[in-house]
């Protein structure tokens, strides 16, 4: 026999009965996301890399270790699967003109890819469903983009996910800030990591998200980029605070939330799960409004937000949230090959009614007893099991039985009118 092959360390195959979740939260992402006016976007998962480069900055996480970059041994071009969506919808944004005509209102799902450890919330391959708003820069975008996370978190039934809010001001305030920031780091030099060290004079804001036990002291005295803010950029943040405010939305103002990428200013956010410990981010985005020029476009503001789907069904998973059970409506019994045509028949015509019909299908030992087949219904969690019997047949009937009801007794209907009946199979 050939050696068995596995699936790359870090990437999960998503398998039923499990895939059931995922396709409900899909299905209640996209009906969030009808309401709220956002329109789909697939781009490939493939692009240049010079796009990551450009787009999430030299010094991040993603760019320094963890893309998937290689050459096409083809061509020789430099490519990378994508870590995040952001720069791709960007890309996809200028090269087809979609801000021609005014903003857009944009989101995605789908695999990312970073080289990290895997571990639980952290994986090779995972997935992502993001917003982009593009083409406004009022706070009520920033407003509206937090608040669909809102209503995700209710519409799925997940509690205890907190919100916490900064600003990143304007470019210009972070030169300032990152002056001050430097000098005080600089002045503590001896207390910093590799890490912090290396990033000193290229990403200093970054060193106030280390993890990083020791520095800690040395980081909470750090300046604060809300002190170097001025008027428009606070005026911004209020706006943003009043809408939620307006709708009783609580967040935790947290001067250290920077994020992890170059390319944010004003408004930055991100949406914790208090069940997952270190792993908690369920949701994190700002605003963007340099990107699209940095990336080649014609200056436009945006504002948007990428959420981990692994960590979100774990989530649920913590706090126990059922996921609404998908069952057939009926399971087809056919003990005889002979009932077959007839089975298929009456199926077909059910599935064209709309109810979901499966019919038992003989395995590599033949078609299985009666008994076995009334096994495989119970399990199928089909509400009614078909009953396509010779005894039956010889009466133009199918037998009806409903399998959940232990009162509900068997029932014959004529196999030559299933729409007369199909109501009686349908979900009250
Ligand atoms: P972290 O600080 O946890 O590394 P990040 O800042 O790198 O997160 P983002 O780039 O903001 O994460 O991605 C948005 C969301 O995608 C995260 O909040 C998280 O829920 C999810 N996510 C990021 N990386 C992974 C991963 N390797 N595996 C699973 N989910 C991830
Ligand atoms: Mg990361």
């Amino acid at each position: 026999m050939a050696e068995p092959l596995q699936a790359v360390k870090g990437m999960n195959d998503i398998l039923p009965p499990d895939s059931a979740r995922w396709e409900w939260f899909e299905d209640t992402v996209r009906a969030l996301m009808r309401r709220y006016g956002y329109l789909n976007v697939r781009t490939p998962i493939v692009e240049p890399t010079a796009l990551f480069v450009r787009g999430l900055g030299e010094v991040t996480d993603i760019v320094e270790k963890e893309m998937y970059s290689f050459v096409d041994s083809m061509n020789g071009d430099a490519l990378t699967l994508r870590p995040e969506a952001t720069a791709g919808v960007v890309r996809a944004v200028i090269e087809h003109s979609l801000l021609y005509e005014g903003g857009k209102r944009l989101f995605y799902i789908g695999p990312m890819f970073r080289h990290e450890k895997p571990q639980r919330g952290r994986y090779r391959q995972f997935h992502q469903v993001g917003v982009e708003a593009l083409g406004y820069p009022g706070p009520d975008v920033d407003a509206e983009v937090i608040l669909m996370a809102r209503s995700l978190w209710r519409d799925l039934g997940l509690t205890d996910v907190r919100l916490e809010l900064n600003s990143l001001g304007q470019q210009h305030e972070r030169q300032a800030h990152r002056a001050a920031l430097i000098a005080h780091f600089e002045a503590h030099a001896d207390r910093l990591d590799a890490d912090a060290r290396r990033r000193l004079h290229t990403n200093p804001l970054r060193i106030l998200d280390s993890k990083h036990a020791a520095m800690q002291p040395i980081i909470e005295t750090a300046p604060n980029l809300m002190d170097f803010l001025g008027d428009a950029s606070l005026d911004h943040l209020a706006r943003v605070r009043a809408a939620l405010d307006a709708v009783g939305q609580p967040y935790r103002i947290n001067p250290r939330l920077v994020r992890g990428l170059d390319y944010y200013n004003l408004t930055v956010f991100e949406w914790i799960s208090e069940r997952l410990g270190a792993q908690g981010t369920l949701c994190g985005g700002g605003r963007y409004d340099g990107l699209i020029e940095m990336i080649g476009g014609k200056p436009a503001p945006a504002v948007g937000w990428g959420m981990g789907i692994e960590r979100v069904l774990d989530a649920l998973q913590e706090a126990a949230v059922a996921v609404p059970a998908v069952a057939p409506d009926a399971y087809a019994i056919v003990p005889d090959a002979a009932a077959m045509a007839g089975a298929t028949a009456v199926a077909e015509a059910l599935r064209a009614l709309g109810l979901c019909v499966v019919l038992h299908a003989a395995g590599k030992d033949g078609p299985g007893s009666m008994k076995s087949q009334f096994r495989r219904a119970d399990g199928s969690g089909a509400r009614f099991a078909l009953i396509f019997g010779a005894a039956e047949a010889a009466q133009g009937m199918v037998g009806v039985k409903p399998l959940r009801d232990a009162t509900g007794q068997q029932v014959l209907r004529p196999l030559a009118s299933p729409a007369d009946w199909a109501h009686e199979l349908r979900n009250a």
